[in-house]
């Protein structure tokens, strides 16, 4: 191997690892990648000279002269993610870093017309317009939707939450002027929710939004089963020939733990819900049911993975204040534990599937850097 290629497998292995570090000085890249002080210099500069990464200031030194810290330029490159609910349209850009650089929530209903798309289209445009100076730098959008996503992540499999055609592929790349592929809606919340907490070790993901579903993190990376149907929670029996859920089938999670159950209660308003909560006897015991669902199925979750379980979606916005009640109705059926501190609440609130469906760009930046 020659000089050049050395020195180019040099640049991406650092700048991965000021990337993976967050910040780190020149000696600790030399020591950790076995590369020559003079090497890592050499590399360093072409990188800043590249805007790639920046100085930092100073570490803070035992002796000697300080080291300067390294760290990425989180604005080098950015990444679009849009969320397709059936009621709604979230388009979010972050950056590097997966700050939200822009973000925006519409109310529009789901459905394959022209207008729907020039309303995709022009709000991102917008967005790109106004917080992209210079378009180079957008590395693609992601576009998660409740459905099951063929591997090609461009075909539609199975889709009953909303009517979307198997060549919707198609028609959206022709309304968004940027590279585009498609995720599903739970996986993508899983991944954002995974990289946002630096999670190494496994991670079950639990959206509890108008429909439910999951994902399961192994390393970030998602677990997608044979036919990327993996982590289809919501389709787990609870309640053997229980309430109807809308596959068809009896007894289902999405029927007892979706934020409709709650919402249902409440105009379809769920933050009403949780605020008319605190009040009201009936809403607390609808609330108290729900949990005691939901318990049954985190604790499956639990027994299958063994690993810390995130509530999100909708209901897992609203769980932070009521997680201890929950730990111990989920405990109550383990029988191995009696600390239920696995059981984690979000971080985000709307936007985890469009930021994860963003990530996934940022991801193969970083990778093939
Ligand atoms: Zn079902």
């Amino acid at each position: 191997m020659d000089e050049n290629n050395v020195n180019s497998r040099s640049l991406g292995d650092i700048y991965r690892m000021i990337y993976q570090y967050k910040e780190c000085s020149r000696q600790e890249i030399a020591n950790q990648l076995g590369i020559s002080l003079p090497t890592v210099t050499q590399n360093l500069n072409k990188l800043r000279s590249l805007g790639y990464i920046y100085n930092a200031g100073n570490f803070q030194s035992t002796g000697g002269r300080k080291p300067t810290i390294l760290r990425c330029v989180p604005d080098a490159r950015c990444a679009m993610g849009i969320d397709i609910t059936r009621n709604h349209l979230s388009i979010v850009l972050i950056d590097l870093d997966l700050n939200i650089i822009a973000g925006k929530r519409i109310r529009v209903p789901y459905e394959e017309t022209t207008e729907y798309f020039n309303t995709i289209s022009r709000e991102t445009e917008e967005m790109i317009r106004n917080n992209v100076p210079d378009r180079s730098r957008l590395l693609g959008a992601g576009l998660s939707m409740p459905v099951i996503i063929g591997s090609d992540q461009k075909s539609v499999t199975y889709a009953t939450v909303i009517n979307a055609s198997p060549n919707i592929y198609e028609k959206l790349a022709s309304y968004i002027d940027v590279p585009i592929l498609m995720f599903n809606d739970s996986n993508s919340a899983g991944l954002a929710e995974s990289w946002r907490a630096h999670y190494t070790q496994p991670m079950v993901y639990l959206s509890l939004s108008s429909s439910v579903g999951g994902a399961n993190m192994n390393n970030q990376n998602i677990y997608t089963g044979d036919n990327w149907r993996g982590c289809e929670f919501g389709h787990m029996t609870i309640v053997p020939h229980g309430k109807r859920c809308y596959c068809g089938r009896y007894g289902c999670l999405d029927a007892y733990c979706s934020s409709n159950v709650l919402s249902d209660f409440t105009g379809g308003d769920l933050k009403r819900f949780f605020t008319e909560l605190e009040t009201n006897k009936g809403l607390q015991n609808v609330f108290n049911q729900y949990m005691d669902h939901l318990a049954i199925a985190v604790n499956n979750l639990r027994m299958c993975y063994d690993c810390n379980i995130v509530l999100g979606g909708y209901v897992g916005a609203y769980m932070a204040e009521y997680i201890d009640t929950f730990r111990k109705k989920a405990v109550d059926l383990n029988p191995f534990e009696q600390d239920g501190s696995f059981i984690r609440v979000c971080h985000y609130r709307t936007e985890a599937s469009a930021v994860g469906a963003a990530i996934h760009y940022i991801n193969q930046f970083i990778q093939d850097f």
